[in-house]
């Protein structure tokens, strides 16, 4: 059987290190410092802060936008439900816009008209790790004075124009998520962009306390200071983390491989149209965080994922549309024309991928796909 996707495994050697050291296995032990470490030193990331996810990144930024009730704030319908929900329970109306075919990335052009008086924040989601038109998005953001929050949850190891996703806008979250890139199990980071929001931050994380302050020794006792919740990881979660960061170079290049084997393998279905393939901006170094073909409709693409599981293959379609969910429906509303959004949603299908994935592996999922074409 071919899964959709294996975690990558544990070295269980930096767990028991935390046992032998200094034993603390709450928050902001070595681990979690190491890896913030890490990418500060090679994503350049300003300050990175892990979190128990990426829907509690999403949350703290949330947090640190200061979102009034009735603000509202941009942001594809493609996406997960926790890009929207983040801003929901801070009172906010979420305005949906479309995306464009070739990334399902927000279509930047259409941003713009969905800016009203009540506009606060602009949410990019790089999707499968290919970025957003980041310099349109800020140019926008500046114009109108709106932060930028990115949906950076697929993105770690992904660039725009040479910088690290995540690391443009006002703030960037990051997933480690079983299913993402780089895994905590259950996990996430924030990336803090201005140095002056950090301290804040750190008190969203740490329960609304300063507690950070109090550790480092800047200050001999802690209290509730702002908002917040418990946002900060378990010190084991992130030494599982730390060693995959050690090898990130390799498990991308690994993902990479798998990536553009799929690419050329499925281009003669491709060219003879019988399906789509992402197209990937020259600006933009992905992360073969996914790889999606697009069939016909809905019905074909049903039809493929039956013949695919016959054959002992998990290919899997992603996000319902969140404007027509039941709380996109009472949290938001669809700006502009859905030409795109739903249609393409009901063609997306993703294919196993995951590090290390086996050659044979992904020659024998594209000859099925391309088998139940001939059949077609
Ligand atoms: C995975 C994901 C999230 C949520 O991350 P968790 O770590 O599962 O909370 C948010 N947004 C997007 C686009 C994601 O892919």
């Amino acid at each position: 059987m071919i899964k959709f996707n294996y975690p990558v495994k544990a070295e269980w050697n930096y767990i028991q290190d935390i046992f032998e050291t200094d034993g603390i296995v709450s928050g902001d032990g070595k681990y979690t410092k190491l890896c913030s470490r890490w990418f500060e030193d090679q994503l350049l990331v300003n300050k990175l802060l892990l979190t128990t996810s990426g829907t509690a990144a999403l949350e703290m930024a949330a947090v640190l936008c200061n979102l009034q009730p009735q603000d509202e704030v941009i942001m594809p319908s493609y996406t997960f439900c926790s890009t929207a929900n983040a801003f929901v329970m801070r009172g906010a109306r979420i305005k949906f816009i479309d995306v464009r075919p070739d990334t399902m990335n927000m279509d930047e052009t259409l941003i713009e008209n969905a800016i009203t008086d009540r506009t606060k924040v602009i949410v990019p989601v790089h999707y499968a790790g290919v970025a957003c038109e980041m310099d349109d998005i800020l140019h926008i953001a500046k114009k109108y004075n709106l932060l930028v929050v990115e949906d950076a949850a697929q993105g770690v190891m992904g660039f725009y124009k040479g910088k690290a996703l995540g690391t443009i806008g006002d703030y960037g979250c990051y997933s480690f998520h079983e299913t993402k890139n780089y895994t905590m199990g259950e996990g996430g980071a924030i990336c803090v962009n201005h140095s002056e929001d950090v301290e804040r931050a750190e008190i969203c994380r740490e329960k609304g306390t300063n507690r950070s302050k109090y550790f480092r020794g800047e200050i001999d006792k802690y209290g509730w200071i702002d908002l917040g919740s418990s946002y900060l990881p378990s010190d084991i979660n992130a030494a599982y983390l730390y060693p995959q960061l050690l090898q990130a170079e390799e498990i991308n290049k690994s993902r990479l491989d798998s990536w553009h084997r799929y690419y050329e393998r499925l281009e003669p279905l491709r060219s003879r149209e019988a399906i789509e393939l992402a197209t990937i901006p020259k600006h933009c170094e992905h992360n073969a965080h996914m790889f999606w073909i697009k069939t016909k409709d809905l019905e074909e693409r049903t039809k493929l994922i039956s013949y695919l599981k016959e054959n002992e293959i998990n290919a899997y379609f992603h996000y319902v549309p969140l404007h027509s969910s039941p709380a996109g429906l009472k949290f938001g509303e669809f700006v502009g024309e859905d030409r795109y959004t739903t249609k393409d949603s009901e063609r997306l299908l993703r294919l196993p991928l995951y590090y290390d994935m086996k050659e044979s592996d992904i020659d024998f999922v594209v000859d099925k796909i391309t088998e139940f074409y001939e059949k077609q």
